[in-house]
């Protein structure tokens, strides 16, 4: 398959070539015999997936190919929850290696089991991210992802020991430390959550850290929260380097699912061969065209502890399947808009944070950390963002009226916006971005919008 890429070709080598450049053909095939394993594997663990397939009229893999995969029965969350913690374990209970889970938006914790299988396999999708992402043996892995249940930091771990390069687990947090660490060790690529990164992008340009004086950084791996092609701007500009993003659910087996290349930092790369994905109406299930925005549902069809059919992620984006210029063969997602539970509705208008993060931080006044309000105080539901203006942006008053007429042209509703003054908005150091709250009585006045 090497051949299909010519022998000036400068693009980073892929980890596995030989899947990730598959001929279409070839992939059915491989897609349609790990179909039907999987379900003569979940017939014969004779659970709850067996079960709604039997009801659905499939006794056998041998009965579906990939075109009936629409027609199959789906998974959620809730079956996760519902069978809390062991119930849909597929192998025997001592087969289970290791376990993670999330805390999820709902508070709910969700478990998720690994056999050592499927370990060496969730290795090898993160080492096919990280080699996407221009990495190779010896390339210095600066990992700030959060070590623990979270998939995050041991998922990025053992795909850099996979692939052969030296990793720097230095979790999330203690960002001082973080900071001699990077000019220490000078990596070349940092693995965190994109909020994280600006954090710590601002540290490194405080301790006199840039590209200009040196810093090492030429790509980032940035995932577990969505975010938007600005924010990709922001940090390509802050740290230097081309930010990359990667996207994975502990349900499905975490991060390393699908992430973009490097070539063309346009898309991410689902690992298609593992992973059979679809876009979904989220309102009736049915499957929607490539290019329109559906939830993505993945089919595990060589995962072992905890194989899901047809699992409903309740994360918005579209599929494309032109071809890359980094020679792999696989569909790409978007960048993912949304996630079905986060969407608001206000005043009858349906909005995503994302949409509004892409306005403010379209405005370079903006600085790159902002919280949007659900604000209910008075009975009803109104919007309001917050940010504060970049350092070194000059002051004035039309920025606050500029930020909400573009809102208002976008999102076609009334967004009122205030500028804190800064460092009032809260930063993550640990652990995923809060970008909405819902604020229902007995907060503070905002400063700059209140009085
Ligand atoms: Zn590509």
């Amino acid at each position: 398959m090497l051949a299909m890429r010519s022998d000036n070709d400068s693009s980073p080598p892929m980890f596995e070539p030989d899947a990730e450049a598959l001929p279409a053909e070839q992939l059915a095939a491989l897609q349609t015999r790990r179909l039907r394993g999987l379900i003569d594997r979940l017939l014969a663990a004779d659970g709850l997936q067996a079960g709604r397939l039997r009801d659905s009229g499939v006794t056998s893999g041998a009965d579906v190919g990939l075109d009936d995969l629409p027609r199959l029965p789906t998974t959620a969350k809730q079956d996760l929850w519902d069978s809390y913690p062991f119930g849909l374990l597929a192998v025997p209970r001592d087969r289970v290696v290791a376990v993670h889970g999330s805390s999820g938006t709902g508070g709910r914790p969700t478990l998720v089991a690994y056999t050592k299988g499927d370990i060496a396999l969730w290795s090898r999708m993160c080492a096919r991210a990280l080699a996407a992402a221009g990495a190779g043996r010896g390339t210095v892995v600066h990992n700030a992802y959060g070590y623990g249940l979270f998939t995050g930091g041991l998922g990025i771990h053992q795909g850099a020991i996979e692939l052969g390069a030296t990793v720097v687990p230095v979790s999330g947090g203690m960002t001082a430390r973080q900071v001699t660490l990077i000019a220490d060790l000078q990596p070349e690529v940092l693995t965190c959550t994109p909020s994280y990164a600006i954090r710590l992008g601002e540290a490194l340009a405080e301790a006199g850290l840039t590209k200009e004086s040196g810093l090492s950084l030429k790509a980032g791996v940035f995932g577990a929260e969505p975010w938007t092609q600005e924010m990709r701007s922001r940090l390509n500009e802050l740290l230097g380097i081309t930010a990359l993003d990667i996207y994975g659910l502990s349900e499905v087996i975490g991060p390393g699912v699908a992430s973009e290349c490097i070539v063309a930092a346009n898309g991410l790369h689902v690992n298609e061969d593992h992973f059979l994905v679809e876009t979904l109406d989220p309102v009736t299930g049915e499957p929607v065209p490539h290019g329109t925005p559906g939830e993505l549902t993945f089919t595990t069809v060589t995962k072992e502890a905890l194989p899901l059919l047809r699992y409903r992620t309740g994360d918005i984006a579209t599929l494309r399947p032109d071809p890359c210029p980094c020679g792999r063969t696989l569909v790409r997602m978007s960048k993912v808009m949304g996630r079905k539970d986060d969407m608001l509705v206000i005043r009858g208008v349906n909005v995503y944070p994302s949409e509004i993060e892409r306005v403010l931080l379209g405005e370079p006044s903006v600085a790159s950390d902002y919280l949007v309000v659900v604000d209910e105080r008075g009975g009803g539901s109104d919007l309001i963002a917050c940010c504060e203006r970049a350092a070194g942006s000059p002051p004035g008053n039309q920025l606050r009226g500029g930020l909400e007429h573009d809102l208002r042209e976008t999102l076609g509703l009334r967004v009122a916006v205030a500028i804190v003054p800064p460092g009032t908005v809260p930063r993550t150091e640990v652990g995923k971005a809060v970008r909405v709250r819902r604020w229902s009585g007995g907060e503070p006045p905002v400063p700059g919008l209140d009085g």
